[in-house]
């Protein structure tokens, strides 16, 4: 039980896989201290969770002693127990665990585990020195769900790479060390390649198809009347209508998280309803989002219009401009700081741990948008982002013929450090009083975007995007090299053209975000960029016209290269000043270099300026 607010220093208590899974085989009796009767309560939760996987679980509560929980009796203290114990979990606050310890000495138990939030270093240091073994801020819920495959079908990263037919609960080769461990989750960090072709999948339990099957429905059967409380709970890891969750994009959400080193994904219908969810639980009503003028234009008119009618607030900076963004980010109503990595149409890259400093010093999470670079390119978890999001619609999946967007959680933003997050660290009312960081941690976010996110605003990813989007992402790595490759080509021949004025490609030397696109995009800095073309706004439109081997339409990230005005299509309706801070302005073109022969787009670009 959360009852004090952990401190963000105290809640990194790491402890092996392999140490946990031994603790976790070894126990068969459990007394919970702290049960509750009442069903939103994590203890809840977790007790008949671990009932569920075989472990006699006695539960400890003096206010309801000898009333029955989930059809145990309830003992008022540790010594009045009928029998010794293997463990005792403490569901109480962190002040309680030295007291508690010192019963569980007594009592004899093998070890003591702390809940989520509950952490006493004291306590624990005298329990270890009597040879117990200790465990704080952890659940047992959520550690057996993820040691032993549970998570794996529900968009989070289990880390297992495996060729064998998936069946959960049971041991699984590990590619990487090839050793069988119960639950595959020792298997340490695949490559990218590998990650982008293997992680979420493998054959079907059923069939033994390997290609990851579309499951083309809208329900799932409930086992009994008991099996379905359970799952509405959250009490039990499962899909129950396909709004909320499917098994083909699961597979697809393990996937992204696993690319972006992330704790979990939720797929979303589109890159916009995935900033529409990434947003949900963080902002309220006369709540604040900071985001860069340079967005995807959509993504500015979606912040500062629609976004309004919920009463959410956005403010517009420039992100170059790191002490603006600090003067902004004081105001007590901000919520959280939104940038793309790579930004849309510019070519401009943003200074994420420049960014993240701002947002470690408020306490808000740092939500990057990372369509445009890709986890091949870039992975903004690893400078500090919180939370990542994607319109898998470009690069990801890859070939301009399914919608979708993601939302990754990094799973290291402590949500209860402040009173700003009440959706996910109080109880929410959208689920009948659920604590979901107190009831499921790092897996709350994540949690929280599939039971009330995709529940309640209902953009659900369509089960054979998320099947368009898995082949995709199998050759992002080879696509991205292509993508990057033609594209330094056609910005090297711009940049030597008389009929352009200017060419925003990071990765050209002269390019003022040069050195950035060293730091953040080493293997290069995207295929998508602008170029000035003399004569404004009829010669942009002319252009466009003239192209016949690029496509003129408002895309990017397909195998075919793309040819957009932005200032007549995709930024008209922004003033002309935010198209100019967005930079939209009348003489700019928006390239997306596709995977044609690189001499080709050029001959193309050539006769279409000439
Ligand atoms: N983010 C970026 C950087 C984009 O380029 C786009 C679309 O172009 C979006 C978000 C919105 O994605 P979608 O079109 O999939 O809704």
């Amino acid at each position: 039980m959360r009852s004090t607010k952990p401190k963000a220093k105290e809640t990194k208590y790491s402890y092996s896989d392999d140490y946990l899974e031994e603790i976790l085989s070894d126990v068969k009796t459990i007394a919970m201290v702290g049960a509750s009767p009442n069903w939103n309560r994590p203890s809840y939760f977790a007790m008949k969770y671990l009932q569920t996987k075989g472990y006699k679980v006695f539960p400890i509560n003096p206010i309801v002693a000898n009333q029955k929980i989930l059809g145990e009796t309830v003992y008022a203290s540790l010594s009045e127990l009928p029998e010794k114990v293997d463990m005792v979990d403490i569901f109480r606050k962190s002040e309680d665990a030295g007291e508690i310890t010192e019963q569980a000495i007594a009592h004899g138990a093998k070890v003591i585990w702390m809940q989520l939030g509950v952490i006493n270093t004291k306590a624990a240091k005298r329990a270890e020195a009597k040879g117990i073994k200790v465990i704080m801020d952890r659940c047992p819920k959520i550690e057996f769900s993820r040691l032993f495959g549970e998570l794996s079908w529900h968009g989070f990263n289990s880390k297992v790479i495996s060729s064998k037919r998936r069946t959960i609960g049971s041991p699984r080769t590990s590619v990487t060390t090839g050793e069988t461990k119960a639950g595959g989750n020792n298997t340490g960090e695949a490559g990218f390649e590998t990650r982008a072709i293997h992680s979420g999948a493998a054959p079907d339990p059923v069939t033994g198809a390997r290609s990851t099957p579309i499951f083309q429905t809208t329900a799932y059967v409930f086992d009994d009347a008991d099996h379905a409380a359970s799952l509405f709970n959250l009490q039990t890891f499962g899909n129950i209508y396909s709004r909320l969750s499917n098994p083909t994009t699961a597979v697809l959400e393990e996937r992204i998280a696993a690319l972006e080193k992330g704790k979990g994904t939720t797929c979303t219908a589109s890159g916009h309803s995935a900033q529409l969810l990434a947003l949900l639980p963080v902002m309220d009503p006369g709540s604040t989002l900071i985001a860069s003028t340079r967005l995807y234009g959509g993504s500015i008119t979606q912040f500062g219009k629609t976004f309004k009618k919920f009463n959410w607030n956005c403010k517009f900076v420039d992100f170059d401009d790191i002490d603006a963004v600090d003067k902004a980010a004081r105001q007590p109503s901000v919520r959280a700081i939104f940038a793309e990595s790579l930004a849309n149409p510019g070519g401009v890259i943003t200074d994420i741990e420049k960014l993240k400093q701002v947002t470690n010093r408020i306490g808000v999470p740092l939500i990057i948008d990372n369509t445009m670079a890709t986890p091949y390119l870039c992975q903004p978890i690893e400078y500090g982002a919180d939370i990542v999001v994607h319109s898998t619609t470009k690069f990801l999946s890859g070939h301009g013929n399914a919608m979708g967007g993601a939302i990754v959680d990094s799973g290291s933003f402590n949500w209860a450090q402040n009173d700003k997050f009440p959706s996910l660290a109080a109880p929410e009312e959208a689920y009948h009083g659920l604590n979901f960081f107190e009831s499921f941690g790092d897996l709350a976010y994540t949690t929280y975007g599939h039971a009330v996110g995709l529940r309640d605003l209902g953009p659900t990813m369509a089960p054979m995007n998320a099947y368009l989007t898995l082949m995709g992402i199998e050759t992002l790595a080879l696509r991205m090299q292509r993508h990057v490759e033609n594209a330094e080509a056609v910005a090297n021949f711009l940049d030597t053209h008389e009929a352009v004025s200017w060419v925003s490609y990071a990765g050209l030397p002269a390019s003022r975000y040069h050195n950035l696109a060293k730091k953040y995009l080493s293997k290069g800095a995207g295929s998508v960029f602008t170029f000035g073309i003399k004569g404004g706004y009829e010669a942009g439109v002319k252009f466009v016209e003239k192209c016949q081997l690029l496509s003129h339409l408002a895309n990017i990230g397909d195998t075919r290269s793309l040819v957009l005005h932005p200032a007549s299509t995709t930024h008209r309706q922004l003033t002309e000043s935010q198209r100019e801070a967005a930079g939209a302005g009348e003489d700019v073109i928006r390239l997306s270099i596709g995977l044609e022969t690189a001499d080709d787009i050029i001959v193309d670009i050539d006769q279409a300026l000439a």
